[in-house]
């Protein structure tokens, strides 16, 4: 590994913003490595050299003349395959997208290409973004760089992979349920779900629309609150997108202060079903705040129970009628059976050919739970959970000013452990799931190795609603429980992949 490309985000930033070094260099240096390692992890499931280049030899070009304005200018970043990009294939993991190439940038893709950060490439993903080990990809399954046998999480585990392997310094991830948490958990990076519509979903290829959520992916907090602040903003395009009021989240993360601040341990996400391991990297975390000074208070969110049951009714209600529109005329993939076809017959074998058993599933069970007769005993009980989870939570945060949870139940499990048992993955993403039913923003931290594995554990901190702020300020405090006075990291790092 180069010194650039072990490098934060924030410190290429500088280098760059200084002339330094260039961005030219620095995206060859990233691209030099993913070339060689992408292989080993399948984090990319596309990249071009010449058009990143070329990216980078314009930032540097504005650098020059004095027209640079973004903080991360220059500085690379790939994106996940789910969204929409003009100059390269968009295939949200699935074969029924293979080769379509989008006729217009994402709003985040766009925002990227005006802070001139050259784009490194698409990285893996589940298929329509269902799933949590990436398993679930039409184009296999990206690897853990702590141990190649393992899952990164999903997801987003081309995104969390790529970051810990050090093939990107910066990464986009969605967030539906937790996609973007519970890969940085997987991986030891830091991942961030902003409050719902902080950041606009034009251009996301929609899983749930009332839970998506796109954020950043990265090796610290300081990268992530710098990229938040590049990609969140009103679009009129996305008519769920909030006005621009959240202020600098640059800013939280340099305000950190421990002094008055009230942690709240939900008492349903604290003890049953966590890997012993993850349970104790966990407990530190608690009693390190408390010992720097937070008032530690347990908060109860009877609901939680709930929370898995209704999200797997709403998602996949949700998912159904986003996915309606992959029917052979309008995107990708089409299927003609022999004979003489109707319209129906190619758009049934079309999705028959191009969904996975994963899509298919929720595809039936969403349809299954929106159909007369069944509504209200499915669909409508799952939105009445959401809502007295959502009570919970605004109850809890009257109590305490954030709240914390392991992100994940376990350390990164084996590839081919879970894949043939649906309800064992889905139950990874207990205690990500109620974020997105209540809108909240949520991060996730590393905060150790398990003590059983030796694989990173995660804690995740939930805030309340548009108060993404608070999140990375107390974010940032957790992050600096596990770095010594120079700024390193006390927790140890991913092996070289070049080793591996
Ligand atoms: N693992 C969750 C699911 O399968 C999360 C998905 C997501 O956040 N995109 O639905």
């Amino acid at each position: 590994m180069t010194e650039i490309t072990s490098s934060s985000a924030a410190v290429l930033a500088g280098l760059i913003s200084s002339k330094q070094v260039s961005s030219v260099e620095i995206t060859t240096a990233f691209l030099d490595r993913l070339e060689k390692l992408n292989p080993k992890t399948n984090s990319y499931l596309y990249f071009n050299r010449e058009n990143s280049l070329a990216q980078a030899k314009k930032a540097d070009q504005q650098l020059a003349d004095g027209t640079a304005v973004s903080p991360l200018h220059g500085v690379p970043i790939a994106v996940k395959d789910n969204l929409t990009t003009t100059d390269a294939p968009t295939t949200a993991g699935s074969k029924i997208l293979e080769g379509w190439v989008p006729q217009y940038d994402a709003t985040v893709v766009r925002k990227l290409r005006e802070a001139s950060m050259p784009i490194l490439g698409k990285t893996n993903l589940d298929e329509f973004a269902m799933g949590s080990s990436t398993e679930f990809s039409a184009y296999g399954p990206s690897k853990n760089p702590w141990d190649l046998t393992r899952i990164p999480g999903g997801s987003g585990g081309g995104s969390s992979s790529a970051i810990a392997g050090h093939l990107a310094p910066l990464a986009i991830g969605s967030d539906t349920g937790g996609s973007i948490r519970f890969p940085a958990a997987m991986t030891g990076s830091v991942g961030a779900k902003p409050t719902y519509g902080a950041v606009s979903r034009y251009g996301l290829i929609a899983l749930a629309s009332s839970l998506d959520q796109i954020g950043p992916v990265t090796n610290s907090v300081m990268d992530a609150a710098m990229l938040q602040d590049v990609i969140a903003g009103h679009d009129p395009h996305d008519s769920t997108s909030l006005p621009d009021s959240l202020g600098s989240m640059v800013q939280s993360v340099k305000e950190a202060d421990v002094k008055g601040l009230r942690v709240g341990v939900i008492r349903q996400l604290s003890s049953d079903g966590f890997q012993p391991g993850v349970k104790a990297c966990f407990d530190d975390t608690i009693e390190k705040l408390a010992a720097a000074g937070a008032e530690i208070i347990e908060v109860d969110c009877p609901s939680f129970e709930y929370a898995v049951a209704a999200y797997y009714l709403i998602l996949p209600a949700e998912a159904s009628s986003n996915l309606a529109k992959f029917d052979s005329v309008r995107f990708g993939l089409r299927v003609t059976p022999e004979g003489n076809p109707t319209i129906e017959d190619v758009m049934a074998a079309t999705r028959e050919q191009g969904f996975g058993p994963e899509v298919k599933r929720r595809i039936i069970l969403g349809t299954y739970a929106l159909s007369s007769g069944y509504y209200d005993a499915y669909y409508g009980s799952a939105q009445k959970v959401r809502t007295l989870i959502q009570q919970d939570l605004a109850k809890a945060f009257t109590q305490a000013d954030v709240l914390l949870t392991p992100t994940a139940p376990t350390t990164a499990f084996k590839i081919g452990e879970k894949v043939d048992d649906p309800l064992a993955m889905y139950l990874n993403d207990v205690a990500t799931i109620p974020a997105n039913l209540a809108g909240i923003p949520g991060i996730s931290v590393p905060n150790g190795l398990a003590s059983e594995d030796g694989l990173p554990s995660g804690v995740q901190i939930l805030a309340p609603a548009m108060q993404d702020g608070q999140m990375y300020r107390v974010a940032s405090i957790v992050e600096k429980l596990y770095t010594d006075q120079w700024g390193a990291s006390l927790i140890a790092r991913v092996p070289d992949l070049e080793a591996l």
